[in-house]
């Protein structure tokens, strides 16, 4: 094979699996499916200290409590998808 050949084809599926992963952000992003009694991270702390939330209730607005004080929030449903860092546990795992 035609070495600047090959490597134009290597840099073109590079390219292809970094729009994939690019593409699977905004994917995860757009569908992030919460549950009641979700327990979730967020990007932003809160004043207490705590990274934790358990989910409460779920439509428009996210209702959080704080696993470190107790204190419940309500978070619109676009803020709350932009603070989620990560879902720590599923409410639902062990039932399904
Ligand atoms: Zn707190």
């Amino acid at each position: 094979m035609i070495p600047y050949l090959s490597r134009a084809v290597n840099t073109h599926f590079l390219r292809m699996f970094a729009c994939a992963g690019a593409l699977s952000i905004i994917l995860a992003a757009m569908y992030i499916e919460i549950n009641l009694g979700d327990l979730v991270r967020l990007r932003k702390k809160h004043p207490c200290g705590g990274f934790e939330w358990k989910v409460v209730r779920v439509g428009a607005d996210i209702g959080l409590v704080c696993q470190t004080c107790n204190r419940r929030v309500l978070l619109p449903r676009g803020t709350f998808n932009k603070r989620l860092k990560k879902i720590v546990k599923r409410a639902a795992e062990d039932e399904a």
